[in-house]
């Protein structure tokens, strides 16, 4: 009976492993024709000066509006976009379609000049020959300005690259010269050394969701955030602070002198449309906590 039943786990097992397989082959197809069939779109996310409220720029993020999943999240379909190449594509069209929204919203709502636009970038895009060439004609074709646009890129890529060894050989330091900024994404879960950071031209340090999740409860966390508020202070690079979620965190920070910031306290990732009625209105996000709070209530 041992036996028995031993097998009867093995079956099943194996007819999980089947159905996975099946069910990323299925996405795999999907995601094919999402590409060209026009199911990718682009949510923003509003980045906050912490001081005052103020919007200060906008990160793009790809949706996948599946017509019958629903929304499908990137943490799902960016590694399958990866794997299968797709992400040539899909990172071509989150950036066209960021920089091209950038162009109008800064020429139809006066004060929003300044606003600058984060789009992200893979690993794997980096390994095109062609990405800055390819950077660079989007940039023309949208006619928005360069210094307005910033490339998030995560940690490893930045210290890969730094090393000499990374898959980009130069093409980070190819992207500045067109004019636009770097960032370093999810900051501090990919132990970076200073000399790595000061040989590097990157511009923006984006503190990890995870150390300001435990503001206010871990101490490590508080000292991890202190120390890269300094550090940038120290190379004169901006720092952004990701994921905040409470009053508390948002007290924490200020007190800590980090200027800029993005979550849910203030925002989620907003549709266009949405993101553009919040620029027709008013430049703050956030109008539940943020007005009460400038109204002292
Ligand atoms: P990321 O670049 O670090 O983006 C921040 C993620 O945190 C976003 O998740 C955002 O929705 C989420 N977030 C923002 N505020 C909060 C908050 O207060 N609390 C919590 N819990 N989460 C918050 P999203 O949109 O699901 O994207 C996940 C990751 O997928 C991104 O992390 C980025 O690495 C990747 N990704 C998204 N769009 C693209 C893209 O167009 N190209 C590439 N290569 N990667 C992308
Ligand atoms: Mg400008
Ligand atoms: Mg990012
Ligand atoms: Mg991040």
């Amino acid at each position: 009976s041992a036996k028995l039943s031993g097998k009867g786990r093995f079956e099943v097992f194996n007819e999980t492993m089947d159905k996975k397989t099946t069910a990323r082959l299925d996405l795999e197809l999907d995601l094919r024709r999402a590409v060209k069939s026009g199911e990718m779109s682009v949510h923003y996310q509003p980045v906050v000066r912490l001081n005052t409220g103020e919007l200060s720029g906008l990160e793009a993020l790809a949706r996948w509006e599946h017509p019958v999943r629903g929304t499908v999240s990137p943490a799902e379909f960016i590694p399958l976009a990866e794997e299968t190449g797709l992400i040539h594509q899909i990172g071509a069209h989150v950036l066209e379609s960021a920089c091209a929204r950038l162009v109008d919203w800064q020429t139809r709502y006066p004060g929003c000049g300044d606003l600058r636009m984060s789009v992200n970038l893979s690993v794997r895009q980096l390994q095109n020959p062609d990405l800055v060439e390819e950077v660079q004609a989007i940039l023309s074709r949208t006619g928005v300005d360069p210094k307005d646009v910033v490339l998030e890129i995560t940690e490893s890529m930045v210290m890969q690259e730094a090393e000499g060894t990374g898959p980009g050989l130069g093409t980070l330091g190819r992207l500045k010269d067109l004019g636009l900024s770097l960032a370093v994404d999810d900051f501090g879960t990919g132990y970076s050394s200073l000399s790595q950071l000061r040989r590097f031209p990157v511009d923006v340090l984006k503190i990890d969701r995870s150390f300001v999740d435990g503001l206010g409860r871990a101490p490590e966390d508080r000292a991890i955030v202190e120390t890269v508020v300094k550090l940038a202070d120290a190379l004169d690079l901006e720092v952004v602070a990701e994921g905040i979620e409470t009053p508390e965190q948002l007290g924490r920070l200020k007190q800590l002198g980090c200027a800029l910031g993005q979550g849910y306290l203030f925002s989620r990732p907003l549709p266009a449309g949405e993101t553009e009625r919040l620029l027709a209105a008013d430049r703050s996000p956030g109008p539940d906590y943020l007005k009460r709070s400038r109204s002292g209530g």
